[in-house]
């Protein structure tokens, strides 16, 4: 048994991480087109239109935008909250011999060997969750587009063996960075956006240290520095005594697979 992880990419731009157990493909979140999507399934060795089911976490376009022309060109099986469903409108997508099932954030439901769990998360969307995928005694997390950890999503990290987190700013760099206040405002507030030093906060202090793998995700072009975002996290890892290896997302390209087994 083995399962197979790669951001495929990830940003204010477009997201989408693809897993592969031994009987499923499996996407969360669309939002890259379906033309770049299969491009980066493809650089990355797989099928190009390789994917059984998409979870999408909420409405925003960097995670919704490409539902609509995949559920119209694959037989793919999406799994999203009303609250998404309704956002994206997606009532009126066509479907080409796939369909779309409603959730709610706390019940779990399979897809092929795969067990999967949505949690509600703190984000300024209708009714967002983030997923926690696990098959064969492998479990991959991944919470992004998140305000903050409360005690109840903290614990949904819990347990994981690939634990795919925001660090989405660098708090300093975003105070004296270009964007409006008002944006700032709500990027740093409770239903924002997670930053660095929360990312080293919870690793401080509520992280198990199970996953072998911590990606870093959802970072910000203007806003953070890849190298600032991974130091915070390595500092943060070194004072518990973690060996988890660290990677780093971006919006051009796929990490390399993480096999996980
Ligand atoms: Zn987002
Ligand atoms: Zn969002």
């Amino acid at each position: 048994m083995a399962v197979t992880v790669s951001v495929l990419g990830s940003g204010s731009r477009g997201n989408a991480t693809f897993i592969k157990t031994d009987s499923v493909r499996l996407l969360i979140d669309a939002g890259l087109s379906r033309r770049e999507l299969g491009k980066r399934l493809e650089a990355i060795g797989e099928d190009p239109d390789g994917i059984d089911a998409v979870f999408i976490t909420h409405e925003h376009n960097d995670h919704g935008a490409g539902l609509g022309p995949l559920l119209g060109d694959l037989p793919v099986r999406a799994f999203l909250t009303r609250g998404t469903l309704r956002g994206l409108k997606a009532d009126a997508f066509e479907l080409h011999g796939g369909e779309i099932v409603p959730i709610t954030a706390g019940v779990s439901f399979t897809v092929g060997d795969a067990e999967i769990t949505a949690f509600a998360v703190p984000h300024d969307a209708n009714e967002p969750v983030a997923f926690s995928v696990k098959a064969g005694g492998i479990r991959v997390t991944q919470l992004t587009d998140v305000g903050h950890l409360s005690d109840a999503v903290a614990r949904n990290l819990l347990d994981a063996d690939c634990l795919i987190l925001e660090s989405n700013h660098d708090l300093e760099m975003l105070r004296v960075g270009p964007y409006p206040w008002a944006l700032k405002e709500r990027l740093m507030g409770r239903f924002g956006h997670l930053s660095n030093y929360a990312v080293g906060k919870f690793i401080r202090e509520q992280f198990d240290g199970r996953a072998s793998h911590l990606v870093l995700a959802h970072l910000s072009e203007k806003n953070n520095h890849p190298e600032i975002a991974r130091q915070e996290t390595l500092r943060a890892l070194k004072q518990r005594g973690f060996k988890t290896t660290v990677t780093m997302t971006n919006q051009q390209e796929p990490t390399a697979p993480i096999r996980l087994c």
